[in-house]
């Protein structure tokens, strides 16, 4: 791509840099920015800035907040002792955009993953114990992708929990919906199986 311009250049290479964002799109969006008032433009720059500087993580959760404590732990309405374990802030995001999970969260910050160097010691599972023994938690509900590094973590915290009395759960894990049998792979229909419904609830929950 030439540019008769290194400012626009520039801009296009910055925006490039963004996940799925090639150069010619990269360019469309610079050249809209370039069409729109120079205050939107300054006020978007200030808004992405802000974000970056000022975002903090919540003490407790892990989750993204504007002070120490999110505003999902800082609800009195939602159920302070169940605690969903996510991996990571996307999942918070997609789980409460369901609108069907009133618990808290507790954000790892990845997974168990002994090929990439990933141990418990660089996640918050340290931090999960404790909160669960402090808490006196009643359910931890993992939602972790049903892989083989999602299922040495929740492995590894199970047998860490102190006690016996909290209920550990995990999402249901099968064929996607919409999905087709012979599409799916062996792990996934073999744990569809293991997790099969009565066929009421089924019926029920759709
Ligand atoms: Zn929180």
């Amino acid at each position: 791509m030439q540019f008769s311009s290194s400012l626009l250049e520039n801009a296009v290479n910055e925006f490039a840099k963004l996940p799925g964002i090639g150069k010619k799109t990269a360019l469309r969006l610079v050249l809209h920015l370039l069409r729109q008032d120079k205050n939107e433009v300054s006020h978007f720059a200030e808004i992405i800035a802000k974000m970056r500087t000022e975002i903090k993580f919540c003490n407790r959760c892990f989750n993204v907040a504007d002070g120490d404590i999110c505003s999902i732990c800082s609800n009195s309405m939602r159920k302070q002792d169940v605690i969903c374990v996510v991996e990571n802030i996307r999942d918070v995001i997609a789980i409460e955009s369901t609108q069907q999970y009133s618990g808290t969260y507790h954000v790892l910050g990845g997974v168990i993953s002994p090929l990439d160097g990933i141990g418990p010691d660089q996640l918050n599972i340290e931090s999960l114990l404790q909160r669960v023994e402090k808490e006196k938690t009643e359910e931890l509900i993992f939602a972790l992708n049903p892989n083989i590094q999602g299922d040495t973590t929740i492995y590894y915290i199970q047998k860490k929990l102190p006690g016996s009395h909290i209920r550990t759960t995990t999402i249901a894990r099968g064929i996607a919906f919409g999905g087709e049998l012979e599409y799916a792979d062996e792990m996934t229909l073999a744990r569809s199986l293991q997790n099969r419904l009565p066929v009421e609830s089924y019926v029920a929950g759709k």
